[in-house]
Parts: structure tokens; sequence; C-alpha cells
């Protein structure tokens, strides 16, 4: 109706006109459906906060607040969250990943399950969640339902990341069972040519179908979690199916569709890559015509302080982006994590962060800290 009473006499305006109505409804639906989101998280992650975790986080913060001040490094609290690699080995072939791409130089294989509960034995009483994902897919674990049920007994929030290809009806009901609290389900494009142009050997039908076994099993077990993130990349080759993936999601009933831009490791080699819709991308052109990241480095670093990685080798790492483990803190095979945590080594790292970060190559390619999608 609103359509019809703002007819233009020529066509084109009309379009137009008709176009900004639609986005704006479409904006409104996706702020109630953000809005209901973080609702219904807030009332989960809530069952998984004691006193001891917040007095952590506490510490964590004035630490962080106190270092990048001074532009000393402080260290205070054990990390809140951290991210624990269950494998390191892949299906697919993905030309970002490390994985995937065959470039990742450490070994390939799964965490042992001592390793694994080490960790979070040492961690259980200070993390507010986990995060069962690195390089690797996470499913081809044998252990990883156990790995999260583990966690929900020891009371930590659970995250997962995947590709989809291994939800079956019978491994989306174990998942369901095991307690998972959040799934990131990754599908960049809505038919199998646009989606396996970056998800090399990945299959489209798959993903729809993995999906749908999900939610069928939430359903048939009565439960609301795991919250399913459905999770596109936006490239060149498919910025068109941005609207229509959002419209995929909702009817195959997922909590969440997260538009997300990739971080690609050349964006001057690989800029055929990158989406030309500005606020989909990590990157811009500067005044000599190469690609750089928006916005500017800050000397400071949040998620360094407070969500370390775990690889399959058990080395602790500052963060996400150290893919091949070359800055690591140590080895909880040798050494307890709370020793690490604040070792010369992890003390250095911040140190650094705080004079120049950009003397990392992970960090001059990393968005922490800078608002890249408006
Ligand atoms: S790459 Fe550097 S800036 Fe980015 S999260 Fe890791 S430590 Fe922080």
């Amino acid at each position: 109706m609103q359509v019809q009473q703002m007819v233009y006499s020529k066509d084109d305006s009309f379009r137009k006109t008709n176009y900004t109505i639609e986005n704006s409804v479409d904006r409104y639906s996706d702020r109630m459906a953000c809005l209901n989101y973080l609702i219904t998280e807030i009332r989960y992650v809530w069952g998984y906060i004691t006193l001891q975790k917040l007095l952590n986080l506490v510490k964590l913060k004035i630490s962080y607040g106190v270092s990048v001040f001074f532009r000393r490094p402080l260290q205070w609290g054990l990390p809140a969250s951290i991210a624990i690699e269950p494998t390191s080995v892949c299906n697919l072939a993905c030309p970002e990943c490390p994985s995937g791409n065959g470039s990742l130089i450490r070994r390939r294989g799964n965490i042992s399950w001592s390793l694994f509960t080490k960790c979070v034995n040492e961690l259980k009483n200070h993390l507010l969640s986990a995060t069962l994902y690195f390089q690797g897919e996470p499913f081809l674990n044998p252990h990883i339902f156990e790995m999260i049920a583990y966690l929900k007994r020891m009371r930590i929030y659970s995250i997962t990341s995947t590709n989809a290809q291994f939800l079956s009806p019978k491994n989306c009901d174990k998942l369901v069972k095991s307690g998972l609290n959040r799934i990131i389900v990754s599908l960049d494009g809505t038919d199998q040519k646009s989606y396996a142009k970056y998800r090399i050997g990945g299959s489209y039908s798959k993903v729809i179908e993995g999906i749908q076994n999900l939610v069928a099993a939430k359903k048939s077990q009565r439960k609301k979690q795991p919250v399913i993130y459905l999770q596109f990349l936006v490239f060149r080759h498919n910025e068109h199916q941005v609207k229509e993936v959002k419209q995929l999601g909702r009817q195959l009933g997922v909590d969440k569709v997260s538009i997300k831009a990739p971080q690609v490791y050349d964006p001057e080699q690989n800029n055929n890559m990158l989406t030309s819709i500005p606020k989909y991308t990590r990157y811009q052109k500067n005044e000599n015509g190469q690609y750089q990241l928006k916005g500017k480095l800050k000397n400071k670093c949040w998620r360094s302080w407070q969500n370390p990685v775990i690889t399959v080798d058990g080395a602790l790492l500052p963060c996400c982006f150290d893919k091949d483990a070359r800055y690591t803190y140590g080895n909880i095979k040798n050494s307890d994590i709370q020793q690490m945590w604040t070792s010369k080594n992890a003390i250095q790292f911040k140190k650094t962060i705080l004079k120049n970060r950009s003397q990392f190559d992970i960090c001059r390619n990393c968005t922490e800290g800078i608002k890249y999608m408006h």
C-alpha cells in the first residue's frame, strides 16, 4: 500500500522507491531478529556466569585498561574465553585457509583427550566460553561430542564452527544431546556453483540438509540450543546473493544470518576475490592504488588479553590469527596455562602490541579494534 502511494510518473523512480521501502523493511526485520537473538543469547549465557568468572573478567578489563593507558603490559586474571583446536585436518580446500590450501606447517591431526581436559580443567573456574574450532573441521575429530559434553559438565558455554558436511541426522541428534550452545555453519553461496567456488570440494545440498537435520533434532528433543548462526562470507562471486541468503536462513529456521567480510592473506594479489560492495570488505585502496585494511591500526588488542588459542599439540597462542603457532607463549604439555599466561614470551608479545602492533605480520592484517562493516 505504501508503495502504491509513492508511485512516481517515471518508471525508474518508482522502482528506486520500491527498493528503498523493501530495504528499510528488511533492515527493520533484521534489527528485530537481532534484538530477539540478543535477548535469547543473554538468557542462555547467564546460566554459565559465576561470581568468580565475573571477578576474573573485571580483573582482565582493569589490567587491560591500565596497560593501554600506561603503555606497559599488566596481566591480571586468566582467559575469559579460549579456542581449543579439535583437529587441524580439513575435508575441504578453501583457498584462504591454511588447513584447506595445504600451507599449514604445523602437524595435521587431532588433539588428545588428555591435552583437552588438562586445558579445560585448568581454566574451568574462569572461562565464560570455549570455542571448539581453530583450523580444520571440528567434526573430523571423533571425540567432538564428548568434548562438548565435557564443557557442558564443567559449566562452560560451548561454541563450534563447521562446514556442515557431516551434519547427518545421527550426528545432529548426538550434537543436540551433547549440550552444545552455539554452532556457526558456513554457507557462502545460495547454489552449488557459487558455494563451491570458495568451499572447494563441498556440497551445497549437504549444508542445506545438515541445517534441516539440526533444526529437526532440536525440535524432536524440544531444545532451543545449539543456537544456529548461518555465516556467509561475501566475495565478488557471491555478493549478489546476500539478500537471498538472509531469506534462505529464515526459511531454514536458523537463529541468525551473519554476513561477514573475509580475511584475505594477500589483498593485493587476490583483489579479484574481494567484493565490490564497500561495506562488506575489510580492505580499501590507498592513495597509491594499493589495497590495505580499512581504518587505522591501534596499538592495543583486547582479544590478546583474554581470548587465547590452544592448538592440537598444546601450544598456547595469543589469538586465532597465529595459524602456524609462530608467537606461542609455551606448551601445556610442559607448563600450566597460568604460568604461560604471564610468561616472558606473553609479556613481550603484549609489550610490542602496545608499542607498535604493526611489527607483527598477523596484526597488520587484523581488524581487531577496527570498525570495518558499517
Ligand atoms: S593478530 Fe594481533 S591485533 Fe589481531 S587479535 Fe591477534 S594479537 Fe590482536
